[in-house]
């Protein structure tokens, strides 16, 4: 287990007002490439010493204060294995069930990851079809602006059309990247609010 004292968020537990801290899980979608893990580093603070936990490989566990209150993420950047297909595809559908959150990650200078983020959302809404989960639409890699193969408003009206949040951002000049997870706890609580109310 994680944290002896943490319980999971799922929707049967989050009414529960015991004081136990709540994890929420944000998991990380797209295709190779795009930047998932270099946002998932940044997230964990991988050059700030003991200011996260690294739970396994690929499992980042950190909590983050917004707007004065505290919420601890746990960011799975699991959706791309090393094993073979078929643990993939497990690895994968495991991936779409567990999420409290997801962000989809597309490169503004590879269109087919574009294609492939709508798909992803699709293939979420599927399977998480009565649930009222938060979504990030993620357009990494804004500092490559030569290279730019999908414009902001093309990702903008992608988000309205799929119900999602949007942003842009640059891995690689740090540029959103907080934001983002900023974002995804404000998603999270927008939820929890609307439920407790
Ligand atoms: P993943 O396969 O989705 O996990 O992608 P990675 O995080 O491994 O990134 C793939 C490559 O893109 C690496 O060489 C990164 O350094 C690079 N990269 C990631 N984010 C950015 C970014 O925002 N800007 C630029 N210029 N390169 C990036
Ligand atoms: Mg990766």
């Amino acid at each position: 287990s994680v944290h002896p004292r943490a319980s999971w968020s799922s929707d049967s537990e989050e009414s529960d007002s015991s004081g136990a801290e709540c994890l929420y899980r944000v998991v990380l979608l797209g295709d190779h490439g795009v930047g998932k893990s270099s946002l998932a580093s940044i997230f964990a603070g991988i050059q700030e010493k003991d200011a996260h936990k690294h739970i396994g490989e690929d499992t980042y566990e950190r909590t983050l204060t917004v707007d004065g209150e505290e919420t601890t993420l746990v960011v799975m950047d699991t959706w791309e294995t090393e094993k073979q297909e078929e643990d993939e595809k497990w690895v994968q559908d495991y991936c779409m069930q567990v999420g409290n959150a997801y962000v989809i990650v597309y490169s503004i200078t590879d269109r087919s990851s574009f294609e492939s983020a709508s798909e992803l959302r699709i293939q979420l809404r599927r399977i998480r079809q009565a649930e009222n989960i938060p979504i990030i639409l993620v357009g990494n890699k804004s500092d490559l602006v030569r290279c730019r193969e999908v414009a902001v408003e093309e990702g903008r009206a992608c988000a309205v059309v799929f119900d999602c949040k949007f942003i842009e951002t640059s891995a690689s000049l740090h540029h959103n990247v907080h934001e983002l997870f900023e974002g995804i706890v404000r998603q999270i609580r927008l939820r929890r609010d609307s439920k407790e109310a």
